[in-house]
């Protein structure tokens, strides 16, 4: 069991609509920080750790900030995402390069940078020489293929298209010291949203075991190892939140066992945790505008699937409350939707609630106006950064709850102006103007 709380309540939100209209993300910064004070002090029995954050799944600056403020670093996969990082003031090895199928130009930002460059191909070792030149310090990914079990969302990896090949990596090591590049690293990632303590230990093992084989093979001491990301959090409420220190033990054990016997210390551990840093901790806030009943009863929210795909693209569950209903009896058995024009947009299916009151419901002499606040849960990582434009659907903005209890906008939400800004038109008046 794990609770699934919401850090204001009906009278907060009430107030809080006045400035910021639904739907909007909420972010708990001081639950961040919290969280992130835990990961470092299970991770401290370590001689140097730190978690390079996934921007992909949080990437807005202003929480880039907090974690930086952490000392946390970020892992990013694109230009843009080194752009984010440098915006929040991660420089240097701090920020890792952590792509794939990589363009030069994005290789080029991050040389510029000093951030760890992680190879994602054997090719890439000559594709990168050629074009930007090699650095003293290169990571490498890899792919374990079938030796390592799959996992739902990456899959088996052996069908997964990321890393070198054990025969590969090793090869890439031996070649980069060749061409003088000094400081090496190891990298993988093989699961996605993946609570099993015991694979992310078994993962670590792996690595451990390949760093020694690297050692005896290249004669290269890695600098250190990135267990890359893909805990996963507790998204049901049956489910348990992982336990770092139970996690931690089981990676200390393997590196007291693998790597100190073999001379390989201090080795720097190195993660990517993306969303068990900022998953729990925010919201997608939505209200409901209508209700309809036919075969089923759906209830339709002001958000859809173009605001959180993560229902749609993988059959996820999202916990879903009703603030001011929190115990009130499950009563009501709806499909949770969005207005979008695709059966799959649907943020819970046949799902138990207590019975909601849509906007389209209230006759002008109620009080509060609109519909029921209808909270959807553990959106605070790989959520709005999913969200996309499709039927011309306005992506939602961003709030982040302070600790000191205030709320700031942190993304303004889209406009219809922001959806025609790529469009080479002039202005949407204009436009329309010339069509007549
Ligand atoms: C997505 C991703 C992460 C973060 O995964 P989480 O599940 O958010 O922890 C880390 N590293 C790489 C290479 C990724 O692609």
């Amino acid at each position: 069991m794990n609770n699934k709380y919401f850090p204001l309540d009906k009278i907060k939100l009430e107030e809080l609509i006045q400035k910021y209209p639904t739907p909007f993300y909420i972010y708990d910064e001081g639950a961040i920080i919290d969280n992130v004070r835990r990961i470092k002090a299970a991770f401290s029995v370590f001689p140097s750790y730190k978690n390079h954050f996934a921007v992909k799944a949080l990437p807005n600056p202003y929480i880039l900030k907090i974690l930086a403020a952490q000392g946390f670093g970020a892992d990013c996969a694109s230009f843009p995402e080194l752009l984010l990082a440098d915006a929040a003031g991660m420089q240097g090895e701090d920020v890792m390069l952590t792509s794939n199928e990589t363009p030069a130009n994005e290789y080029n930002a991050a040389m510029k940078n000093g951030a760890v460059i992680n190879l994602d191909d054997f090719s890439h070792i000559e594709f990168l020489e050629k074009n930007c030149g090699l650095p003293q310090l290169i990571s490498m990914r890899y792919n374990p293929g079938p030796i390592k079990e799959g996992n739902v969302i990456i899959g088996k990896p052996e069908e997964a298209k990321y890393g070198l090949t054990h025969e590969q990596i090793i090869r890439g090591y031996s070649l980069l010291k060749e061409k003088g590049v000094k400081r090496f690293a190891l990298h993988t990632m093989v699961a996605s949203n993946e609570l099993s303590v015991p694979y992310h230990i078994e993962t670590a093992r792996m690595l451990f075991e390949l760093a020694v084989e690297v050692l005896n093979k290249t004669g290269i001491r890695l600098e250190f190892i990135n267990l890359g990301g893909g805990v996963g959090i507790p998204y049901h409420p049956d489910q348990e939140a992982v336990d770092y220190n139970v996690l931690v033990d089981g990676i200390q054990k393997a590196y007291n066992e693998i790597l100190i016997p073999a001379g390989l210390v201090p080795m720097g551990i190195r993660t990517e945790w993306g969303r068990v840093v900022t998953g729990p901790y925010g919201w997608l806030v939505t209200r409901a505008v209508h209700k309809k009943e036919i075969y089923r009863n759906y209830i339709a929210l002001d958000a859809s699937m173009a605001d959180l795909m993560r229902p749609a693209l993988y059959g996820a569950y999202h916990h879903i409350t009703i603030p001011g209903k929190e115990n009130a009896p499950l009563t009501e058995t709806y499909d949770v939707v969005g207005s979008l024009c695709e059966n799959n947009d649907k943020f819970a299916i046949q799902r138990q609630l207590p019975k909601i009151l849509t906007t389209a419901e209230i006759t002008s002499t109620d009080v509060e106006g609109a519909g029921d606040f209808v909270v959807i849960h553990d959106a605070g990582a790989h959520g709005r950064a999913m969200g996309f434009n499709y039927n011309g659907k306005l992506r939602c903005g961003e709030l982040l709850l302070r600790t000191d209890g205030s709320v700031v906008q942190i993304r303004r939400p889209e406009t219809a102006e922001d959806y025609f800004a790529t469009l080479d038109i002039g202005g949407v008046e204009e436009f329309l103007g010339g069509t007549k």
